[in-house]
């Protein structure tokens, strides 16, 4: 707890020294809990976790009563039938959300980490079927992605989780074109075999990433992992398209 409460301080030290500001509204922060999660307190009590039924497919949330979303009924039976057991997706990447991201991946917010640490592991806990003791294995950065950005985003969430739940880093990414670039039929193909188990992944994992778009990396993630001996896979991720 005093190890927590000195970080809080330096947090807010930090934010003194080098101003980043809330992260969505750019408020100055003036309150050390304020400064641990770089956002301003109306801005944090923004995000709340939605507890909406969600789509057995895509975890995006529900309209209809039905168990599967309309795009999902329009999936070819392959693609309706992910290798991941279950999806969780928290937020859709639109507006306040959009700006969230951003101010993490390309500004000076990297106390968002502990943010959208927060919130996957009150997810975890709270909306699903598993739990914090199962390990959780980040989706690993594209080859030279680290050396662009000068940090890995995901890593640096998995670091803040480590703290409350086992993480096992046991995929990797061989290179490959931009999945950006690519169609989405192109962007299966480019990513088979591209990801591969560096190590033997727990029997039940929770696979983790920032944004869902398609979910094709998400798929090769749990495809790769089940292939290398994993039974069920989990999928958690902050952002969907
Ligand atoms: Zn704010
Ligand atoms: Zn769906």
């Amino acid at each position: 707890m005093k190890t927590l409460n000195i970080a809080l301080k330096l947090s807010l030290l930090k934010e003194y020294l080098f101003p980043a500001g809330c992260a969505v509204c750019g408020r100055t922060l003036f309150d050390e809990h304020e400064a641990w999660f770089g956002l301003c307190v109306d801005c944090a009590g923004g995000f709340p976790l939605s507890q909406e039924p969600r789509c057995a497919v895509c975890g995006r949330p529900l309209i209809s009563e039905a168990e599967i979303c309309m795009n999902c009924r329009k999936k070819t039976p392959d693609e309706a039938n992910p290798d991941y057991d279950d999806m969780t997706l928290l937020y859709p990447y639109i507006g306040r959300t959009q700006t969230l991201l951003r101010s993490y991946k390309f500004g000076k917010h990297r106390a968002l980490a502990r943010f959208f640490s927060e919130k996957l592991l009150s997810s975890i806990s709270g909306i699903n079927c598993f739990t914090e003791k199962i390990p959780c294995v980040p989706v690993p950065p594209r080859p030279g992605k680290i050396k662009t950005a000068g940090w890995d985003q995901i890593e640096c969430i998995a670091k803040i989780l480590e703290k409350s739940m086992p993480v096992m880093r046991c995929l990797k990414r061989l290179s490959s074109k931009t999945q950006k670039e690519l169609g989405k039929s192109e962007r299966l193909t480019n990513l088979q075999g591209r990801i591969i188990c560096i190590k033997k992944p727990p029997e039940e994992l929770i696979i983790f990433d920032d944004v869902f778009t398609t979910g094709s990396t998400m798929n090769v993630c749990a495809k790769t992992l089940k292939e290398s001996g994993a039974k069920k896979v989990h999928g958690i991720c902050l952002f969907y398209d």
